[in-house]
């Protein structure tokens, strides 16, 4: 069954590292991928770029809007911007809504996120809290509801940078090796984040290498690492 896949991270690159190879293997397989970020990431997240002299932050957005829909494209999903600020990442009432109406107008069949934990990052937390609540507000509570609601989403956690640290244990696996040229492409049109791509390469293989073990299937030679949040419901074990 072809999947509805949205992607919602803090900052506008969140999604390449961590969860392209799953965009582009689900789009690969006829379903359709959505990439939301809070943030560009302007403040924290685009250092190479304010070393230009006279920098602006507008100018520094602009540069983030056409990297990130460019990766996305390459991946096969749309690409918007909420255009919330970052560091902080603030998340208001208002703002949660809206988080919430883009859930319920894409109705994904797949939800994924940043981790609850993040020693390192201030915004990475914000975003996950935002967007658990947005998918419990647009699927509401599993019954009937005041509001229009959507089919509950599977919610799943990308790997963030620094898993041990973030309460990250990878229960999905994800083999990626059929869309791994598109996912090098994508981290390649992050050129504010350069220092992460040879990092996030050596990842795919890793977890291809973890794949294999657990699965025993020898021809993944590239994988990306989830957490799952909720139950997955079977009909057999
Ligand atoms: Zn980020």
């Amino acid at each position: 069954m072809p999947k509805r896949v949205q992607v919602i991270g803090a900052h506008s690159a969140d999604f390449v590292w961590r969860a392209g190879g799953a965009v582009a293997k689900a789009v690969s397989l006829g379903g359709q991928a959505e990439v939301i970020a809070l943030s560009y990431g302007e403040r924290g997240e685009s250092g190479e770029l304010w070393k230009q002299p006279g920098q602006r932050v507008e100018n520094v957005k602009k540069i983030r809007h056409a990297e990130a829909e460019a990766a996305a494209a390459h991946l096969g999903a749309s690409f918007t911007c909420l255009d919330l600020g970052d560091y902080p990442l603030q998340i208001d009432g208002d703002r949660l809504l809206e988080i919430a109406e883009a859930i319920r107008a894409f109705a994904p069949d797949v939800l994924i996120t940043h981790t609850a934990t993040d020693p390192f990052n201030p915004d990475h937390p914000i975003a996950h809290g935002a967007v658990d609540r947005a998918r419990s507000l647009a699927a509401g509570a599993g019954v009937t509801s005041a509001f229009d609601t959507i089919k509950p989403p599977q919610l799943f956690l990308f790997e963030p940078h620094q898993p041990e640290l973030c309460s990250f244990t990878p229960t999905v696996h994800v083999d990626i090796t059929s869309v791994w040229e598109q996912k090098l492409a994508a981290m390649g049109e992050m050129k504010a984040q350069q220092y992460l791509q040879t990092y996030y390469a050596q990842r795919g293989e890793h977890r291809g290498n973890h794949a294999r073990r657990a699965s025993g299937r020898s021809e993944v030679k590239y994988g990306e690492s989830f957490m799952r949040v909720l139950p997955q419901v079977v009909g057999e074990l």
